[in-house]
């Protein structure tokens, strides 16, 4: 059994990306920028203004540094008007089970929100810690880049082959990958499990109650 399991937090801990779809569809519309669902979880992990940028660059739409910034806070407005994110379906089921055995548990996010400790104490009280979270501010190099799981790994202290990554986007299966983990895909999204086993997971799951089923028979 791994020692320690690192969680990214949009598509696996928060069912969050059908509030962040509306919110850059919405913002990129008045910018001229077409965006689909899927576009949202082939970029996801990318930062915000990476994705504007993508996006703008392939349908042809100059984007200032100025507008950049502006599209930015309007994105990130429209989707805290959406009341943001609510917990997966059954990662509560994943999270109990790893408190129980005594299993670390770390979240790992490109996410910057200065309040995302509050955000995960509201909705899993007593589970996650300030010490055992990577977010934005930890690293220089985003995900795919190796440097999110690597600050974890290095955190932990424990061997590579005791910590599991636990991912739902392309993007963050390479950056687990590269960071020589094992690393688990849950298709939470509009992507096929052919994407995940892609981009190189070890396992695919369809949900998290798959996941947990999974642990369970672990010895
Ligand atoms: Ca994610």
């Amino acid at each position: 059994m791994f020692q320690a399991f690192f969680f990214d937090m949009d598509g696996v801990l928060f069912d969050s990306m059908p509030n962040h779809i509306l919110a850059w569809s919405e913002t990129l519309a008045r910018y001229g920028i077409p965006f689909t669902a899927r576009d949202c979880y082939l970029n996801e992990g990318r930062t915000s203004r990476d994705v504007i940028m993508l996006l703008a660059n392939r349908h042809h739409v100059p984007v200032s540094e100025e507008q950049l910034e502006v599209i930015y806070h309007e994105k990130t407005a429209s989707y805290r008007r959406r009341g943001g994110g609510k917990p997966m379906k059954d990662i509560d089921l994943v999270l109990h089970f790893l408190e129980q055995r005594h299993v670390g548990i770390w979240v790992v996010t490109g996410g910057g929100q200065t309040d995302l400790y509050e955000q995960l104490e509201g909705f899993f009280p007593g589970i996650f810690h300030p010490e055992k979270m990577i977010t934005a501010f930890d690293v220089k190099h985003g995900k795919p880049d190796p440097e999110p799981y690597l600050k974890a790994w290095e955190r932990s202290r424990l061997d590579k082959s005791q910590c599991c990554v636990v991912e739902n986007a392309p993007l963050g299966i390479k950056a687990g990958k590269a960071a020589g983990l094992f690393t688990i895909g849950v298709n939470t999204g509009a992507l096929t499990r052919e994407d995940l086993e892609q981009a190189g997971a070890d396992i695919v799951f369809d949900n998290m109650a798959q996941l947990h089923q999974w642990l369970l028979a672990q010895p």
